[in-house]
């Protein structure tokens, strides 16, 4: 059975990079009717924030991927959070001990640094590993009775992974294919701590293992550790899952990797964090699912020009053979264009609804107006329901002021146009936009007026720009009374 996992560790926000990792589990998962699965990595304690596991669950809910087990939620191989399986780790690390793949260290930070700082001199790189373990204080060196009783003692030890010596490791990742690591440039990892906690790899592979993980899809950083994770496996005596390293998630220049720092280009979080106040990408407007379909093509396609896939097509059509070995630009621009296409499926009432609390903050008495139809002339030019108001601002008031540039159509004879023009809707009758628009147009072929000369001038007394939708749909949302008046107002 397929059997993937999402694994961050809660020290912050969820950026966009954990979410498409998220994703493409849960794309993964529900195409071969697999477990997708939520691993809280929260081991190193220095790293640990507040809130930020609630959020995690929050966003992935709010996109539409939840987990099928996580904290909470049919614990089947639980605990789902590190930190309460600790007990588990340390036997973990003893076995590995007692097989001879690993080993207790006792060297001190200082020693260490000093250690570096030697072999720096020598424009040498200091590797922990088979070049130095042995001359290191070790228990490879040290007989069995003293590291107990340095243990015993209480003196602060680490456990580390015996790296083979001088092997070279041919693997397979799913979408990167062969992929050879050399171990003799690989230092024994640190896998258990005496403060009683594993560290990542530890933790991971233990877990991986005991909650049955088919697959492992996670980000390309996590390559380099890929080594050490399969002969973490080999130690134990267990099969390892397949591997899958997606794609970095590149700024949109293509130089270098995007970061949490690059906030208005992307990099910002999924939902804003109150400790923080960063605007996410729920606060700037985003559709779930117009994100979840932005996020699938960062780094994967079908292999067809299809860029709009539901959640459910893309679940249908997910294949992470198909996953780019090349790094995914991350495009804003492309990320909006999304948006625009999701928002403009929406139906009109739900939009409409979405724009009143805007409208009413506004002080504007949405019962007034017919909201549904006004929204629904103008959606097609918006990214968000953010974009509504300077869409429409002029249905509900009147200009106060006039777009310089468009003015300049204002002609002398314009006002006495304009008269003309109130005259002519003064009278008409069936105040729809159809038929305001055949009297006015017959009045101006009638007089042999130019269009130009009166529909700029009356678009700019109503709209205060040369902007907006079909001028007479205008004309009869805001009815005949407000038309003339704004006329008038414009010619005073
Ligand atoms: N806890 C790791 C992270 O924060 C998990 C990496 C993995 O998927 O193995 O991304």
């Amino acid at each position: 059975q397929v059997r993937v996992r999402f694994a961050p560790s809660p020290t912050g926000a969820l950026h966009i990079g954990g979410v498409r990792t998220a994703l493409f589990n849960y794309l993964f998962a529900k195409k071969h009717n697999g477990v997708f699965y939520l691993r809280i990595e929260d081991t190193d304690q220095t790293r640990f924030v507040p809130g930020a596991e609630a959020y995690i669950m929050e966003a992935l809910e709010w996109l539409g991927i939840s987990p099928d087990e996580t904290v909470g939620k049919n614990e089947k191989f639980g605990p789902y959070r590190q930190s309460e399986r600790k007990e588990l780790y340390k036997n973990y690390a003893d076995k590995l001990i007692n097989s001879g793949w690993a080993y207790y260290a006792f060297d001190t930070p200082e020693s260490l640094t000093a250690l570096r700082k030697e072999h720096e001199t020598q424009r040498k790189t200091f590797i922990y590993n088979h070049t130095n373990r042995e001359k290191l204080d070790t228990s490879l060196v040290i007989s069995a009775e003293e590291v107990s009783k340095r243990i015993e003692n209480g003196e602060h030890y680490v456990i580390r992974f015996k790296t083979p010596v001088d092997e070279t490791l041919h693997l397979t990742d799913i979408i990167r294919g062969d992929v050879k690591f050399e171990t003799s440039l690989l230092d024994d990892k640190v896998l258990f701590k005496s403060d009683g906690m594993p560290t990542y790899h530890l933790a991971n592979i233990v877990d991986d293992h005991l909650m049955e993980t088919s697959h492992v899809i996670r980000g390309e950083e996590w390559l380099p550790s890929m080594p050490l994770h399969v002969l973490l496996y080999r130690a134990f005596g267990w099969d390892a899952p397949e591997f899958a390293h997606l794609p970095l998630i590149l700024k949109p220049d293509g130089k270098g990797k995007l970061s949490k720092r690059d906030g208005e280009i992307g990099g910002f979080p999924v939902f804003p964090l109150d400790w923080k106040e960063l605007k996410g990408f729920k606060g700037d407007g985003y559709l779930p699912d117009a994100l979840i379909n932005f996020l699938a093509l960062l780094g994967w396609n079908d292999g067809t020009e299809k860029e709009l896939f539901s959640l459910k097509e893309l679940v249908e059509a997910f294949d992470l053979n198909r996953v780019h070995k090349a790094g995914a630009r991350f495009d804003i621009e492309k990320a909006k264009w999304f948006n625009h296409q999701y928002l403009i499926k929406q139906n009109d009432a739900d939009l409409a609804k979405s724009f009143s609390p805007i409208l009413i903050e506004k002080g504007i008495d949405v019962s007034k107006y017919d909201v549904t139809r006004i929204v629904s002339l103008i959606k097609e030019r918006a990214n968000f329901v953010s974009d509504f108001w300077d869409l429409t601002d002029f249905f509900f008031q009147a200009p106060t002021s006039y777009d310089e540039k468009a003015s300049k159509n204002w002609k002398e004879e314009t006002p006495a146009l304009m008269q003309e023009l109130i005259s002519t809707l003064e009278y008409i009758d069936g105040f729809d936009s159809a038929n305001i628009e055949a009297i006015v147009k017959d009045w101006l072929t009638k007089n042999e007026i130019g269009m130009g000369k009166v529909m700029q001038p009356f678009r700019l007394s109503l709209v205060g720009a040369l902007k907006g939708p079909h001028l007479f749909d205008i004309v009869e949302i805001i009815g005949k009374e407000e038309t003339i008046s704004r006329i008038q107002k414009a010619i005073a």
